[in-house]
C-alpha cells in the first residue's frame, strides 16, 4: 500500500486518504446545503445547479495527485481545497491547471 507525506513530514497510507477525502466531500456538500439550502457550481460567473441537467461535482482545486506528489497530502482532505463544480467547469478546471512547479510533467 503506498504512502504519501503530510507537511509534518508523517506519511498517510493511500486507503487513509481516500477515506479521508471522500468525508471530506460530504463534509463539504453539507456545508453547501446548511448554507444555501442546494448545491451549485461555484465557479464566478456559472452558478449552475442540479436541475441544469448537470452534475455538480466536488473538485479538487489542487488535486489529490499534486498534493500527495508535493507532500502536501492533508491538503487532499482539506474542504477549503474542494470547491463545487459543474461538469462543464470541472473539466475545464482539470485540463487548466498549470500545476505546481514541482510537479509540472
Ligand atoms: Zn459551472
Amino acid at each position: 500500500m503506498p504512502s504519501y507525506k503530510m507537511t509534518n513530514g508523517e506519511r498517510v497510507e493511500k486507503s487513509v486518504i481516500d477515506y479521508r477525502v471522500r468525508k471530506a466531500k460530504e463534509r463539504k456538500i453539507e456545508m453547501m446545503m446548511l448554507e444555501h439550502g442546494y448545491v451549485f457550481c461555484e465557479e464566478v460567473g456559472c452558478g449552475k445547479n442540479a436541475n441544469c441537467g448537470e452534475p455538480i461535482d466536488c473538485s479538487h482545486d489542487i488535486s489529490v495527485d499534486e498534493c500527495q506528489k508535493m507532500g502536501i497530502t492533508e491538503w487532499a482532505w482539506d474542504v477549503k481545497n474542494i470547491t463545487m463544480r459543474c461538469r462543464t467547469c470541472h473539466k475545464i478546471h482539470d485540463k487548466t491547471i498549470i500545476g505546481h512547479p514541482l510537479t509540472k510533467k
